[in-house]
């Protein structure tokens, strides 16, 4: 179509271009004529002019001239045979050429213009006799007198007529001198005569060009129409092509069926090459054209269809409608059915009442599949609705929520029927609601429809029979296109079993099953939510860490009973701004908030105590309180609570119940303990770590100062911290069971020292290590120390343990025991800092000892009490009683030792003789002042 009318464009600017052409052309033409005739005009008149010029100069020159001298010029040379000649020659030159009229000779006779002869007859009328003066004579008759050229005058009228004249100049044969004018006159007709005749054939040539020109043009235009309209059927023809190439590529790649019928027939082909039945046709009915138009369609036509088919098609037949479309199936040849949309519409071509009606069929079977889908999914949905277990509804947005549906499991759930709530017929949905939660449904609704989400909320509801339900709602608005809401849809489950269980497992989960109170993970969501709350806030922790031994003594029924009771009692402690939690089964804690200062915190502490005090029971095992402001550490519980474990556990304990105030110092405490645990555990269990090392701080008789033998004692040079004394570490060691490694360490360490002491040939140098009841405890004591010996080959008989007195306080048999089997080894056994455990002398003749090392504390006595007063000496004779060694450990003063040798102690240890020194020291310390020689046992 673009194309068409490009080329119609094209031909119409063709056209005027070509007319535009041949008018510039016919211009062009018409100018170069009218110059060529012009020209010819011209030229004709020059031809004339030269020619008359010639002519009339080749007369003069004919003329004599000493004849003319002879004339006068008056009526006297009439007689003159000059005259006679001069004019009979005139006569017969005007007579040779039919063009002149007049042929005379003038000249100038006093101012005058006269004839001298002329070419008339003396008897016609216009004879000018010589000497007639030529009265209407020009001023171009006198130029050629005065300038000697031959002139050719423009045309004169006079009474004669209208002339041209040729002046020839006659001139004297001796001077020269112009004598007379020899005049040709030319009628105007006669002189113009030639150049019209020029003209007018170069006018014809013109016009006969111009003609051919013109028919040229029409022969061209003519050309041009027939040209354009050759194009115009080519065009057409094209057109008719495409449009037939257009039909049958639609016919033949239509999705849908096209089929030409005669009544119950299929058309095969009709005139002119028209197809009948298209291949979409032959592929919905599965069949070629030959088959189908060898049946009639009502074959193909499935037979609950074929009824209503043919009803419709005779109604189509005898006019009554126009045509009509149905939904129907065909049966294809293997069988199968297939759904079509058929539409059939009658057919004429050029009234030929053969072809009846056309037929379109398309193929609807994935629809009519997707509606029987649908359908069995509409069937299932309310199935499944109608089986939910709960309420499936749709509802209208209001505030009564009318139910446009509900499914059966309604009555389940309020008791009532689903038909009763539909448009509120009985009872309308927020009726069934408390009237606590209406509101804040429709609030929670009008939320989530605003951001086209989902509901889901649980609330309670009121059944028919006046039960109340818990129930779970989930639900969704149904918008238009426009994004108004038309419903709203959803589900409500009855959740009340479920709720009851939260209900308790809630209750469970934030209170202490024993005494009712909040537990600790209730405490950190109150802590929580109460973060920002801009007040003094507090914790008080109640810890009773040997509650255990109440339990372990009068049982776990006590236990709880008591326990129960110290909750109720605590209790009543609290108000508003004192709350009880129960952190674990042995501690509880107050929380405090919006005090105004310390005192009334300590007050708290009091109360507490007093309430506590109140309890018998508790008094044996006794409590500590430590209390933490919120002011001195993080919000975070976990901390706060650990800070007033620190607290609790710093109180000074000669007090059954005790309180201390947290603080930076306790804190600081516990980092630099947490510090020395974790940098022990990993020097402890790296050999090679020289961290850890051993210092051995000689032991000598009191009375001879000789080394008779040597302590090891434990060294830790943390990174951090720098040197750490054993009476810190060891006891963490103890604590984190890092002492077993420990204690290997320095158990090994020792005995080799003592192998070099033995290489030296020191036989009888005894070497103690300090051995804690953990250590003592475990079986592979004994075994460790025995290969340790076998390993480092030293003598057994020197080594010696010491242990503290506390040891024996709950495993006396075992321990002796042991104690029986290193003595057996000849292993020497000493109680270390004696005096200061539980022990008792009494107690000590049982045990498999041989040596006290009375604690520093009785030595450093010595140095303010008087002898009299100090008890060290009774200790030192009640022990060698007992048949005990005795060593007096601290000794730093020559008095202690001299009281000492007095007493009859036998050995001394102390800065007196020697700090603990690194194993070179000792050695040269020992070489030094034991003299080999000289050495002595114990
Ligand atoms: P201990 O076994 O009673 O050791 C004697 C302590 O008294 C040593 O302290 C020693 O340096 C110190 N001492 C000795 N003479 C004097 C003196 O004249 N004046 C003063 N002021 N102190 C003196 P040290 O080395 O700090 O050891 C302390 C405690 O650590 C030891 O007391 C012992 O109970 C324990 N210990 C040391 N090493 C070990 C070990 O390897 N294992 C075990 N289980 N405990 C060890
Ligand atoms: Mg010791
Ligand atoms: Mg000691």
């Amino acid at each position: 179509m673009k194309n068409l009318i490009q080329q119609k464009l094209q031909a119409n600017i063709n056209d005027k271009t070509t007319k535009y052409i041949f008018i510039i052309a016919f211009i062009a033409f018409l100018c170069a004529g009218i110059i060529y005739m012009h020209f010819s005009w011209n030229s004709s008149i020059k031809e004339t002019q030269e020619e008359v010029t010639r002519l009339a100069e080749a007369a003069e020159a004919g003329i004599s001239k000493t004849q003319l001298l002879e004339l006068n010029g008056d009526p006297s040379d009439l007689d003159k045979l000059n005259y006679q000649e001069l004019k009979n020659g005139l006569i017969l030159f005007s007579k040779l050429d039919k063009k002149l009229r007049f042929v005379y000779i003038l000249a100038q006779r006093q101012d005058q213009i006269v004839f001298l002869a002329d070419s008339e007859e003396p008897d016609s009328s216009d004879y000018s006799p010589p000497g007639q003066v030529y009265s209407e004579a020009y001023r171009e008759y006198i130029e050629p007198l005065q300038s000697g050229k031959t002139v050719i005058t423009k045309p004169i009228e006079d009474r004669w007529g209208t002339w041209i004249s040729v002046l020839v100049p006659m001139k004297k044969p001796q001077t020269g001198e112009v004598m007379a004018v020899f005049g040709v006159d030319y009628p105007t007709e006669t002189w113009y005569g030639y150049a019209v005749t020029q003209t007018v054939q170069a006018g014809f040539a013109v016009a006969c060009i111009f003609m051919v020109f013109i028919a040229l043009y029409f022969a061209f235009s003519q050309n041009r129409a027939l040209s354009i309209e050759k194009q115009k059927l080519m065009n057409a023809d094209v057109k008719l092509k495409e449009s037939e190439t257009l039909f049958r590529t639609v016919f033949d790649q239509a999705t849908i069926g096209i089929a030409i019928g005669h009544d119950e027939q299929y058309i095969a082909s009709i005139p002119d090459h028209i197809p009948s039945i298209n291949p979409m046709y032959e592929k919905i009915l599965g069949r070629t054209q030959e088959e189908l138009t060898a049946v009639s369609w009502k074959d193909l036509t499935h037979p609950d269809d074929v009824a209503l088919d043919v009803e419709y098609y005779n109604k189509f037949k005898t006019g009554e409608i126009d045509g009509y479309d149905m939904e129907k199936r065909y049966v294809r040849p293997d069988g199968t059915t297939i759904w079509t949309h058929m539409m059939v519409s009658p057919l004429r071509l050029n009234n030929n009442t053969r072809y009846t009606h056309i037929c379109l069929i398309e193929d609807i079977s994935k629809r009519k599949e997707m509606e029987r889908v649908l359908y069995d999914n509409q069937r299932s949905r309310m199935v499944l609705l109608d089986n939910l277990p709960g309420m499936a509804y749709r509802c209208c947005h209001d505030r009564e929520w009318t139910m446009e549906f509900v499914s059966q499991g309604c009555f389940a759930l309020t008791g009532y029927h689903a038909d009763s709530l539909i448009n509120n017929k009985e009872i309308c949905f927020n009726q069934l609601i408390p009237e606590k939660y209406q509101e804040f449904l429709w609030m929670k609704w009008e939320e989530r429809l605003s951001e086209h989400a989902k509901l889901t909320e649980e609330y309670e509801m009121i059944t028919a029979s006046g039960e109340v339900k818990w129930v779970w709602e989930q639900g969704q608005g149904i918008y238009d296109e426009e994004g108004n809401i038309i419903a709203l849809e959803g589900l409500i489950i009855d959740i009340t079993e479920r709720k009851k269980q939260e209900i308790k497992l809630n209750y469970m989960n934030h209170h202490d099953t024993l005494t009712g109170l909040y537990n600790r993970r209730y405490f950190e969501e109150v802590m929580d939510r109460e973060k920002t709350l801009n007040v003094k806030k507090a914790v008080l922790l109640v810890d009773l860490t040997n509650f255990t031994l109440i339990n372990q003594t009068f049982g776990y029924n006590f236990g709880e009973k008591l326990m129960k009771e110290l909750a109720s009692n605590l209790l009543l402690i609290c108000s508003q701004n004192c709350r009880l939690f129960q952190i674990s089964s042995d501690r509880f804690a107050f929380y405090i908030k919006a005090y105004h200062n310390k005192k009334e915190l300590t007050s708290l502490c009091s109360t507490v105590m007093d309430t506590l005090n109140t309890m018998p029971a508790l008094k044996t095992v006794g409590a500590s309180v430590g209390i933490v402001e919120t002011d001195d550490c993080s919000d975070d519980l976990d901390t706060i609570l650990k800070n007033a474990l620190i607290a609790a556990e710093n109180v000074h304990e000669n007090q059954i119940f005790r309180y201390s105030f947290f603080n930076k110092k306790m804190e600081e405490a516990v980092m630099r303990e947490a510090e020395i645990k974790s940098e022990l555990s990993m020097v402890v269990l790296n050999s090679e770590d020289d961290r850890l090392f051993v210092e051995y701080q000689p032991i000598v008789g009191a009375k001879t100062n000789q080394i008779v033998g040597f302590e090891a004692l434990a060294r830790f040079q943390s990174d951090k911290l720098g040197r750490v004394s054993p009476l810190e570490f060891i006891p963490m060691a103890e604590e984190t069971q890092l002492i077993v490694p420990l204690g290997q360490r320095i158990m090994r360490a020792a005995l080799l020292f003592l192998k070099q002491i033995e290489e030296k040939g020191f036989n009888d140098i005894a070497m103690s290590f300090n051995v804690s009841t953990i250590q003592l405890l475990r079986e592979d004591f004994m075994s460790d120390l025995v290969q340790a010996i076998h390993e480092t080959q030293v003598t057994s008989g020197n080594l010696g343990i010491e242990i503290t007195e506390s040891l024996f306080l709950n495993n006396y048999q075992e321990i002796n025991q042991k104690l029986e089997k290193l003595k057996r080894l000849g292993i020497k056994i000493a109680i270390d800092d004696f005096g200061t455990g539980y022990s008792s002398l009494a107690r000590e003749r049982e045990l498999n000892v041989n040596c006290l090392k009375i604690d520093k504390y009785f030595i450093d006595k010595l140095m303010y009490l008087k002898p009299e007063q100090a008890i060290t000496g009774d200790i030192i004779s009640m022990a060698h009683k007992l048949g005990h060694l005795v060593i007096a450990e601290g000794v730093e003063q020559e008095e202690q030792r001299q009281y000492l040798v007095e007493n009859n102690c036998d050995l001394i240890q102390g800065y007196l003789f020697s700090k603990p020194l690194l194993p070179e020291a000792a050695m040269e310390i020992l070489e030094r002042k034991n003299p080999r020689e000289n050495s002595k046992p114990i």
